[in-house]
């Protein structure tokens, strides 16, 4: 097993990762509230905690990944009041919430997987989860570190925090100021503190998202859909807790303190939290216009994009920067992402049909795999793991012009380097676009000569019924096929 460092948020450290449980690890990360196409700041946490997935299973764990689906509870502006973001859509859409729900996870999930993003091993919906919030919620209740006001249920966090001492600790923030002392200076009716967020929140008669608890018809509130379901499938506390860093406040900070409320404990041992996508060095938003969804970046429909870019590009371009590094999009350093993707995978391509010396010259393949193991070991660099690649694709290139010489052995560590790290950990195709579609090209040539097979022997056995089915199918797909004096031949229409 590798001895592997990760970035714990909550210590601000890198920590020598020790699984609760020998051999196994419970990774949880927040996913998507789906009620909108998914996005670029959608697509870097999935890659992040894909790439870690894949490496904790790579060197031998046993790896049980939940990513949610968030489908009820998260209000707009990520705050206590206002609409819930999936009913607004239903509301604006004239469709029922679930439909807005399943709609956009169906898009995520195709987007995750042209990404070729893993599925994580339990993919959890808040709705499907409203009895273990409420007994979440029952727990804080009972330990005194929340209250009920008109059909809501409220975190005290003063009270947490006179106790405890530790809300504001995962995310740095001062949380003192924000605890106002009378209910005049927050200007909020329901709540104690500004502070406060709801555990559970009373449905106003026109909210169409309700279910029955002891505190009245309502919904959970954002924060304990991920505790409660974090618990209940990787137990508490578990290994590491995931997510964007625009969750760290104040999501996680308030999973945080449910979880220690509830049980006394934290939730997890490891906090990882991956930086955001900038667009042009200007955060992502709507109103700025700089909004890129991933079917506009695959499309390269959006005014901003000077080109469409495969998937695979994307993939890459993230990965080449540290998952704690903001990234910047433009169309530049998407071409050369592009560019640079390609080079790997042209090298791969040449070092297969290089013909191997008698003998090695120098190269020591086993160095560069370490060297990849060291920088996956340091945090995931995933940046300093390409350059290693990179090296190896210039050896690969001067062996290809007769100035360095590979042995078989040498031919066949270095691919199995690529297939190591570039495809298996950071999850890259072999080889380009052009290649698979070359692939294609020759599936589709030997799947209809197999049919114009079948439809000649058809002939031959006078069963003309057979044969005309066989032309008119194809026909009606857009394919003519001609008979002439040497067989049939084909051809789209
Ligand atoms: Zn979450």
């Amino acid at each position: 097993m590798q001895d592997l460092f990760l970035y714990n948020t909550l210590s601000r450290n890198k920590e020598l990762f020790k699984p609760l449980h020998a051999g196994r690890v419970g990774l949880y990360v927040c996913g998507p509230t789906v009620y909108g196409d998914p996005h670029l700041g959608h697509a870097r946490p999935a890659v992040t905690f894909d790439v870690l997935f894949r490496y904790l299973t790579h060197i031998g764990y046993k790896v049980r990944y939940v990513r949610n689906i968030t489908d009820v509870g998260h209000l707009e502006h990520d705050a206590d009041e206002g609409e819930d973001k999936i009913a607004k859509k239903a509301r604006l859409e004239q469709l029922e919430p679930m439909e807005v729900a399943q709609h956009y996870a169906n898009r995520y999930h195709d987007a995750m997987r042209l990404l070729n993003v893993l599925p994580p091993s339990i993919e959890p919906h808040a709705s499907g989860h409203i009895l273990e919030q409420i007994e979440l919620v029952r727990q804080i209740l009972a330990a005194g570190f929340a209250y009920e006001s008109q059909g809501s249920v409220y975190f005290d966090v003063r009270k947490y925090q006179e106790a405890t001492g530790q809300y504001g600790r995962l995310s740095g923030r001062d949380v003192d100021e924000q605890l106002c002392t009378t209910r005049q200076l927050c200007g909020q009716e329901e709540k104690r503190a500004t502070a406060d967020f709801a555990l559970w929140k009373k449905a106003q008669p026109q909210h169409i998202m309700r279910w029955p608890s002891p505190w009245g018809d309502g919904f959970p509130g954002w924060h304990a859909e991920c505790t409660a379901m974090g618990a209940k499938y990787l137990g508490s506390p578990f290994d590491i807790h995931g997510g964007g860093l625009d969750l760290m406040f104040p999501h996680h900070e308030s999973e945080m303190a449910q979880c220690r409320a509830a049980t006394g404990h934290e939730p997890c041992r490891y906090w990882m939290h991956n930086n955001m996508i900038t667009i042009g060095g200007q955060k992502m938003g709507k109103s700025l216009g700089n909004f890129i969804t991933l079917e506009q970046l695959f499309t390269g429909t959006h005014p901003l994009l000077a080109q469409p870019y495969a998937p695979a590009t994307i993939r890459f371009f993230m990965l080449q920067a540290h998952y704690r590094s903001t990234v910047d999009f433009d169309n530049e350093a998407l071409q050369a992402a592009e560019k640079g993707l390609r080079r790997l995978q042209e090298a791969r391509r040449t070092l297969r049909r290089l013909a191997p010396a008698a003998q090695g010259g120098g190269m020591d393949v086993d160095a560069l795999r370490q060297r990849c193991y060291d920088a996956l070991n340091d945090d995931l660099n995933t940046p300093i793991a390409l350059g290693v690649l990179f090296d190896a694709a210039k050896a690969i290139n001067s062996a290809h012009d007769g100035q360095m010489r590979l042995s078989q052995a040498d031919i066949d560590g270095l691919d199995g380097l690529f297939q190591t790290f570039l495809c298996d950990i950071m999850g890259m195709p072999a080889a380009t676009g052009d290649d698979s579609h070359q692939g294609d090209t020759a599936l589709v040539d030997g799947l209809m000569q197999t049919i114009l097979d079948l439809r000649a022997d058809a002939k031959s056995r006078k069963d003309w019924a057979a044969s005309d089915a066989i032309r008119d199918r194809l026909a009606a797909l857009g394919i003519a096929v001609k008979d002439g004096k040497d067989g049939a031949s084909w051809q789209r229409k």
